[in-house]
């Protein structure tokens, strides 16, 4: 999507701190961090959000996911965990409408979220 600032970013078109590429993804530092590792993946088809995926989309989302974890070991979360977090849409705290997982690590989150 043109005025998308994820598609963006997947353009080359605003710069970001990239952590892995491939054909269907991207993962970034995110640029307002909430913890010592906070990065971003996100797939590089447009997704307004994870309730506007389909079945057939079923495989891209667990790979999304597997990759999540492995960028979360290699980043130095193994040991002490990390969290995954997809907002969605208004009342989810979603800000910007292509589909993203943060992961969140090298600190102890609270829970529940406020
Ligand atoms: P959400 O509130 O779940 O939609 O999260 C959007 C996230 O994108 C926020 O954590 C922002 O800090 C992050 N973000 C927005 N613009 C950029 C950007 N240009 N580069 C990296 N992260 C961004
Ligand atoms: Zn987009």
């Amino acid at each position: 999507m043109s005025d998308c600032i994820f598609c963006k970013i997947i353009r080359g078109e605003i710069p970001s701190k990239k952590i892995y590429e491939d054909d269907e993804m991207l993962a970034f530092h995110d640029a307002t961090p909430q913890s010592p590792v906070h990065f971003l993946l996100i797939p590089k088809r447009h997704i307004r959000n994870i309730m506007e995926t389909e079945a057939a989309d079923v495989f891209l989302l667990g790979t999304l996911l597997y990759r999540a974890q492995e960028l979360a070991k290699i980043l130095g979360c193994e040991e002490n965990g990390v969290r995954f977090v997809v907002n969605c849409k208004k009342d989810g705290g979603q800000t910007v409408d292509h589909l993203h997982i943060h992961v969140l690590g090298g600190r102890s989150l609270d829970w529940p979220p406020g």
